[in-house]
């Protein structure tokens, strides 16, 4: 019997895990992808306290060693079910493991445009990942969809790889940082296609086209050999969505507590209701969450 199983092992789910093991509890982390979540993709992080530049890989790994050399298990399975009880059990494809509290880590995947091909061109011009895949397209004109601060970032960053950058956002503002856009503003190769968006994906093997519609109903093809979706992020919450309760977008609803609604389940990151979605946030729920579940756990002993 674990004390704590924490789902999720990106910078929520490990800090929780650290958290946990200095408390001495018995802690299952179970990941179902790598360690490190969405942060392992980014290039250079700048903004987190005390770290003035680190990759993204640098500090997920940083933060794994550290909770697996506090004690922490890693176990590399997908949960698939979590039975709430007094004591709780969550099933993995392969395993089930029991435990008195559960932390629901699980952070959120990349909204996708939805168009045919989509699937079929990842890998082959698709990107959901400026800085993974970038470097891919030296000296070639690609696109940009998005309106957000990783639209703008990607752009950014893009525009000093790549021949062209178009950044096609369906409104005619951004909601992106102003500083970042500037920067762009600035760029000779960055072209804002405003209104508008990507209605269709043109290639037989690889992307090599883009249809663009307009507000008016006017489309006009654009060749790229690269798009790069940056149009937001879904909670990774549909595995719990019968078990804890979720708002209107899918994300858990708790409060700064980290608490959903079912006793001993708590919610830690990119997964949970809150207005920042940032690195720091996701550590610092993974402390409150741990925090909680420990608080938790020595109540029910002590009854
Ligand atoms: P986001 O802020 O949710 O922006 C998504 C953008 O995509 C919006 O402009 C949205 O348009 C557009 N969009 C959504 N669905 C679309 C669709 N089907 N077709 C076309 N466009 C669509 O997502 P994000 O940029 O990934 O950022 C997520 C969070 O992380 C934000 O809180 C952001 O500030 C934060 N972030 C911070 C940093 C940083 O601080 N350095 C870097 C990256 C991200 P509308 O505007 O019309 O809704």
């Amino acid at each position: 019997m674990y004390d704590i199983v924490i789902v999720g092992a990106g910078p929520a789910g490990l800090t929780a895990a650290i958290y946990a093991r200095r408390a001495e509890k018995k802690v299952l982390v179970l990941e179902a992808n790598t360690y490190g979540g969405q942060i392992i993709s980014t290039l250079d992080i700048e903004n987190y306290p005390c770290e003035r530049h680190i990759s993204g890989f640098d500090f997920a790994t940083k933060l794994y060693n550290q909770a697996k050399d506090l004690g922490a298990e890693i176990v590399f399975e997908k949960v698939v079910d979590i039975k709430d009880g007094k004591e709780k059990e969550v099933f993995t494809t392969n395993n089930s493991y029991k435990t008195k509290t559960v932390i629901l880590a699980t952070g959120s995947f990349n909204r996708k445009l939805g168009l045919e091909k989509e699937e079929k061109f990842i890998g082959k011009g698709i990107s959901y990942c400026a800085t993974c895949d970038g470097a891919f397209f030296k000296e070639k004109s690609v696109a940009v969809a998005g309106g957000g601060n990783t639209a703008l970032e990607d752009a950014l960053y893009l525009s000093d790889i790549a021949k062209k950058v178009y950044v096609i956002h369906r409104r005619d503002t951004f909601r992106g940082s102003e500083k970042t856009f500037n920067e762009l503003t600035k760029k000779d190769n960055v072209i804002f296609v405003y209104n508008s968006n990507v209605c269709k994906l043109n290639g037989t093997d690889k992307l090599e086209s883009i249809d663009v519609k307009d507000n008016n109903g006017n489309v006009a093809t654009i060749d790229i050999e690269g798009l790069f979706v940056a149009i937001g992020r879904i909670p990774e919450n549909r595995v719990f969505s019968k078990l804890i309760d979720l708002d209107e977008y899918g994300y858990a609803k708790a409060l700064e507590d980290c608490h959903t609604n079912v006793e001993g389940i708590f919610v830690a990151g990119d997964n949970r209701v809150k207005s920042l979605r940032q690195l720091v946030t996701a550590t610092s729920d993974g402390g409150v969450a741990a925090t909680e579940a420990i608080k938790y756990i020595n109540n029910c002993s002590n009854k």
